[in-house]
């Protein structure tokens, strides 16, 4: 089965709430015949108290009433006068038959056949004395009888207490065995609990944890063991989902910063995007006297090819323009489309002399490309190029200057590269 497939998936507090309740069940069963047993502990108890030792005593009494009626045999037996017999076969009669002996089957019978044999015996004695001898040999069989019959008592007041005492045992054996049997489930529970606390609450909320500290557009969108709980998969979606939102964000704001700071024609940075670079790698250039040059560039003649062939075509060029430009420059120069059909550069870390051999090379390269119009004519077009040395001035400055150079270079023909005079830096 599938836990983490959404069909399967319940509310925590269900599946805990289904565990402790299955535990509450099989515990409270547990503990309903732990108490079961300990009645019947308590229940063997009493039942030792109030049956079992009363009937050890009435054997007891039994044993001892027999005892004395053997005494008082023996000593009807022993006696040296008529009136000690008289005596002995009185308390002998008394004892046969006391209530105590009704305690036993054997006893009672064994009593009534010693009672008749003693007044008998009682009779003969005094009548016969020749007859003791025979009589007192009769005595010695009924003697024995007595003694096994005390024997006997005494066995069954043993079994007795021992049939009781194993009874208690058994019940105090089984209550034992349940109450471990309980304890070894409350552990075992717990143990599940702790388990599947961990595996389904405290693992996924770290790795949801670990996850979001690490959100951010750069890393893939966060991905989860399936859960079988529906919060953790509310918190994991919710997870995935300000991924996803993080990444469109910052794919909307890199959108806006592009329409900000570009150019939608020519994609190069536009006039504003370009003045604040500039101005700032001026800065940059002034601050620890490195050399930085700016510089204007023109189409030439442009307006003969919107004339000419359309402003499709004239779109077509600056495009061309654009591309060509982007792959001669460094990436550490700014370029911008300054306005129509118009460029400014900043060259850091360069010289005027060096950029104008940069420009011409350009320039030259630009006069000779081929540009492959939208209606399938090709077309080769020219640009003029004003450059001032922007060491010493302001980007305004510069850029002024850079454009008189530029206009000059239109008067004294196109297609040149026109360096502003190193002079009017210093009268500026
Ligand atoms: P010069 O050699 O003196 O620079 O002559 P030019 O014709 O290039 O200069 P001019 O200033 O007379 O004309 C510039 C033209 O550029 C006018 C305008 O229609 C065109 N232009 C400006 N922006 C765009 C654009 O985005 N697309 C197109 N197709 N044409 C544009
Ligand atoms: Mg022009
Ligand atoms: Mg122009």
């Amino acid at each position: 089965m599938n836990i983490g497939s959404p069909n399967s998936r319940f509310r925590a507090s269900q599946f805990f709430g289904l565990l402790a309740g299955g535990f509450a069940l099989l515990f409270g069963a547990t503990v309903a015949l732990l108490s079961l047993d300990q009645q019947q502990v308590v229940e063997a108890t009493k039942r030792l108290k109030q049956e079992t030792v009363p009937q050890i005593i009435r054997f007891h009494r039994l044993a001892r009433t027999i005892e004395q009626l053997r005494h008082e045999g023996t000593r009807l037996f022993e006696a040296d006068s008529p009136e000690s017999r008289q005596q002995a076969l009185f308390v002998a009669t008394m004892l046969a038959r006391h209530p105590n002996m009704q305690d036993g089957q054997q006893a009672s019978t064994l009593a009534v056949e010693t009672e008749k044999f003693l007044v008998k015996a009682g009779q003969q004695l005094s009548e016969d004395p020749a007859s003791f001898k025979k009589l007192q040999a009769e005595w010695k069989v009924i003697d024995n009888l007595l003694s096994l019959l005390v024997n006997d008592a005494g066995i069954k007041g043993g079994d007795i207490i021992s049939d009781g005492l194993a009874g208690v045992e058994r019940s105090m054996q089984n209550a034992r065995i349940k109450l471990l049997t309980a304890l070894v489930m409350v552990a075992a529970f717990l143990l599940l609990l702790v388990y599947l606390l961990r595996k389904y609450l405290i693992d996924p909320l770290q790795t949801i944890d670990h996850e979001l500290s690490e959100l951010s557009m750069e890393r893939p969108v966060p991905e989860f063991v399936a859960t079988p709980l529906v919060e953790i998969f509310s918190i994991e979606e919710a997870s995935r989902r300000l991924h996803a939102s993080l990444v469109d964000n910052e794919r909307a704001r890199h959108e806006m910063e592009n329409l900000a700071h570009r150019d939608e024609l020519t994609g190069l940075n536009n006039r504003r995007f370009f003045m604040v670079q500039a101005d700032a790698e001026l800065v940059r250039a002034h601050r620890y006297d490195r050399p930085v040059t700016v510089g204007m560039a023109d189409l030439d003649f442009f307006k003969r090819v919107n004339d000419t062939h359309g402003h499709a075509a004239g779109d077509t060029v600056l495009k061309a323009f654009a591309h060509l430009l982007l792959d001669s420059v460094r990436q550490t120069d700014l370029v911008c489309r300054y306005g129509g059909e118009e460029f400014a550069f900043v060259f850091p870390e360069s010289t005027l002399d060096e950029v104008q051999v940069l420009a011409e090379r350009f320039r030259q390269r630009f006069s000779e490309h081929d540009i492959r119009l939208p209606d399938g004519n090709v077309l080769r077009i020219t640009l003029s190029i004003g450059l001032a040395d922007a060491s010493r001035c302001s980007l305004e400055q510069a850029l002024n200057r850079a454009d008189e150079a530029l206009y000059k270079a239109k008067h004294q023909g196109r297609n040149r590269v026109v360096l502003a005079d190193n002079s009017e830096q210093a009268a500026n």
